[in-house]
């Protein structure tokens, strides 16, 4: 199994973004991006608005040109190839479908473009009618049909002609939650079936996450992080990744030797770092699911774990909601952190009551450097 898997990591990439930038006039939408894309992967930009995630999909497709550098597709140079002939799909948020022609004739459109025989077209259309469920209605016109049904029809329209690459930004963006949802989990089947390479815009994790095999995390037309939704939420390569995917709480500490810190004068084991000077400001984020909350009384009974950090605060809110409960506390030099507790593990906390937060040090990750608009959900946004 893993040799299969490094076997594919060496093959060559099926797209390569090169150095790429694209300017409007002083302003830089897309600051030098490079990235390699494996045939077959399902790879989403994930940003916030004005990131430069459409930008980078536009110079893909061919509605962009770039100021700079190369896109390469199967080792070819991509630059002076039109749009139509770069065998790649488009869907977009809106849906773009022709309203005077009904279902079957919007999905054989590209075929017919393309001047392909009657007989074939036919069969094809079939399989795409089929293929995304939409038999019944193929007499419909688009007014007639659900948003839902409507980008199931685009998504057909730009696999009909079997393009090697399909690029999606925002497809599901005016759709509600629940029906979202259903089409997030028919695009993952219908990518595992298909096989074709996908790449995907929103800005929405959640979507990131339950779709794509790996995720590039945009931010002022830069890819500040790249892997898979486990590695970038587990492991984020930066303050800004870690607080835009999830939550996180940040700890301002400093440096004691390579594996210990001080907060607010008590001394706190972190993972063992290198490159760094005694004294030296670090940030320390956890999770919220990976920080217990016990009460004095809790913490009586339970010794601490080997390697785990334990510090004081009080409760400030606690919030039920179900199968979990947050638990918001500040400890006394006023850091405020956020816990996640599973329902059952915290018993009824007031506010204003002591409690003591325990987490492994090896569940806490460790910056350098960072600015401080990293640290808040807005991040990244113009
Ligand atoms: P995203 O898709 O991540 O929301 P875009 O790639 O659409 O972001 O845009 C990135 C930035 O480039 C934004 O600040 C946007 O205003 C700017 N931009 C995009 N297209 C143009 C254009 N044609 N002229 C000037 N600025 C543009
Ligand atoms: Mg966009």
């Amino acid at each position: 199994m893993s040799a299969v898997i490094q076997d594919n990591q060496s093959q060559a990439p099926l797209v390569s973004l090169r150095n790429l930038n694209k300017h409007y006039g002083d302003f830089v939408a897309v600051d030098n991006i490079s990235l390699d894309i494996q045939e077959g992967e399902f790879l989403t930009f994930l940003g916030s608005s004005g990131s430069g995630k459409s930008t980078t999909l536009s110079m893909l497709a061919g509605f962009e040109t770039p100021s700079s550098g190369e896109i390469l597709v199967a080792g070819k140079s991509l630059v002076n190839v039109p749009p139509h002939k770069r065998d790649i799909g488009m869907v977009f948020q809106r849906y773009s479908l022709f309203p005077h022609l009904n279902v079957r004739d919007n999905i054989g459109f590209p075929l017919e473009i393309r001047k392909q025989a009657r007989g074939e077209r036919e069969r094809q259309v079939e399989a795409m009618l089929k293929l995304v469920q939409l038999e019944q209605f193929a007499h419909r016109r688009p007014a007639q049909l659900s948003g839902g049904q409507q980008q199931r029809v685009a998504i057909a329209r730009a696999l009909v002609y079997e393009p090697r690459i399909l690029l999606m930004d925002e497809p599901l963006g005016a759709l509600d939650k629940k029906l979202r949802e259903d089409l997030q989990d028919e695009l993952r089947h219908l990518h595992r079936r298909l096989g074709i390479t996908i790449v995907y815009v929103t800005h929405d994790q959640e979507e990131a996450m339950r779709l794509s095999q790996r995720i590039a995390i945009f931010s002022h037309g830069k890819i500040v992080g790249l892997g898979s939704g486990y590695e970038l939420y587990q492991n984020p390569p930066n303050a800004f990744v870690a607080s835009f995917l999830g939550n996180s709480n940040f700890l301002k500490i400093k440096a004691q030797g390579h594996a210990a810190a001080s907060f607010e004068g008590q001394s706190l084991a972190v993972r063992p770092t290198v490159g760094i000077t005694e004294g030296q400001e670090l940030l320390l984020m956890v999770r919220p699911e990976k920080a217990q909350v016990l009460t004095p009384q809790q913490a009586g009974s339970m010794p601490r774990p080997a390697g785990w950090n334990e510090i004081q605060a009080r409760v400030a809110e606690t919030v039920f909601l179900g199968e979990s409960l947050t638990c918001s506390v500040t400890t006394p030099g006023g850091t405020q952190l956020t816990l996640k507790e599973l329902s059952g593990s915290t018993p009824p906390l007031q506010t204003g009551a002591p409690v003591l937060v325990r987490w492994a040090a090896a569940d806490a990750c460790v910056y350098s450097q960072w600015q401080e608009s990293d640290l808040s959900k807005a991040a990244g946004a113009h």
